[in-house]
């Protein structure tokens, strides 16, 4: 079906339902996909998208933050992260600030590179931030078990892993907003498979749709969506089916589970979600950097700097809606992560959307 036509099936689909519809865009990487390609502003006014927890970088604490610079000023190391990490504010600065300060913080585009830095600067410790969803995780497992089949003495992965379900659990739990579907992460979705959505469908009756990434793909996942709450369903549909399958990729599950548990975790803005974290195992627990750095603790540290991001996380509030936006915080000078990293909401709106919005 061509976009026009998606567009008139959606508009039809919302007339018929006759109120307003919230559907969420879990991930990021859609946030931006839908500004981008103009399909807000298409849609009728009754199907609202909501963005979700999605980004790795903005869920991530301050306190993780803090606890990566100060591994930073730790005589020897060398910092590895992607280049999103860099600008995210901690309670004391950002790694930027460290960097410009004279630390060794390197940024690098895939994990593999950091076990190459290990490699190449055997007298220090070379530290990996390991920041993401399920994307990004199995490759992180792999440079742990490559470097300890080399016995790497000198690679460790500060851990703040996270896993998307046990979010979106609590979303539905949450009373503050009412999601009436999800479309959920085609690249996470990649590695999990469909499977796992079955508990929103079986406990919280909320459809879910796994999305690609064009224009036709996010308006079909949102019809697909409607036709679900038309006929009073719940399913788990995947529409990203050149990617996607029920039980996902084995190979990198496997490799996920050999290194990493499930532990709690904190998300800025949603508190400690249970069971919503990954640590690493103890069968490798010299790559941990937590446990190899021992006296680094950083007490967490409360600013108030009026960033609302936490609720523009859980969909309670959209960035404008922020007293901060395209004022004080702008993209040159982020307040918070979601105005920091490609895939956050506020950046999503600072660059895309209208003026009134
Ligand atoms: S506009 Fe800036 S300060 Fe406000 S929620 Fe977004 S990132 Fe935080």
């Amino acid at each position: 079906m061509t976009v026009d036509k998606l567009v008139e099936s959606i508009s039809n689909k919302s007339d018929r339902i006759g109120r307003t519809v919230n559907l969420m865009e879990v991930c990021g990487t859609h946030t931006m996909a839908a500004f981008r390609s103009g399909i807000r502003t298409r849609l009728p006014e009754q199907v609202r998208l909501l963005s979700g927890p999605g980004c790795p970088v903005c869920v991530t604490s301050d306190n993780y933050i803090d606890h990566a610079i100060e591994l930073a000023m730790t005589e020897n190391t060398i910092i590895t992260t992607f280049g999103d990490m860099m600008r995210v504010p901690g309670s004391r600065g950002s790694l930027s600030l460290a960097k410009a300060r004279g630390k060794d913080i390197r940024v690098i585009y895939s994990p593999q590179q950091a076990l190459v830095a290990a490699r190449k600067n055997p007298g220090r410790e070379v530290i990996f931030l390991g920041v993401g969803f399920e994307t990004t995780t199995p490759l992180v497992a792999w440079t742990i078990q490559n470097a300890y089949s080399r016995k790497m003495p000198n690679y460790s992965v500060l851990c703040a892993h996270k896993t998307i379900m046990p979010a979106m659990r609590a979303l539905c739990d949450s009373d503050d907003v009412r999601v009436d579907g999800f479309l959920c992460p085609g690249h996470v979705s990649v590695i999990t498979g469909a499977e796992i959505y079955k508990p929103l469908c079986r406990e919280y009756h909320a459809p879910c749709v796994i999305a690609g990434f064009e224009p036709e793909d996010i308006l079909l996942s949102i019809d697909m969506l409607l036709n679900q709450i038309i006929s009073g369903e719940a399913s788990v549909e995947i529409q990203y089916t050149r990617s996607v399958t029920a039980a996902g990729n084995k190979l990198a599950q496997k490799c996920v589970n050999d290194v990493f548990k499930p532990c709690d975790a904190s998300w800025r803005g949603m508190g400690v979600i249970p069971s919503s974290g990954l640590s690493v195992r103890s069968s490798y627990k010299e790559y941990d950097a937590e446990l190899k750095f021992p006296r680094i603790r950083v007490s967490e540290v409360k600013r108030d700097t009026g960033c609302r991001c936490g609720d523009v996380l859980r969909a309670v509030i959209t960035p404008s809606e922020c007293g901060l936006f395209k004022k004080e915080c702008t993209p040159d000078n982020p307040i918070g992560p979601c105005m920091v990293s490609s895939e956050g909401t506020c950046a999503a709106y600072y660059r895309y959307s209208r003026i009134d919005e």
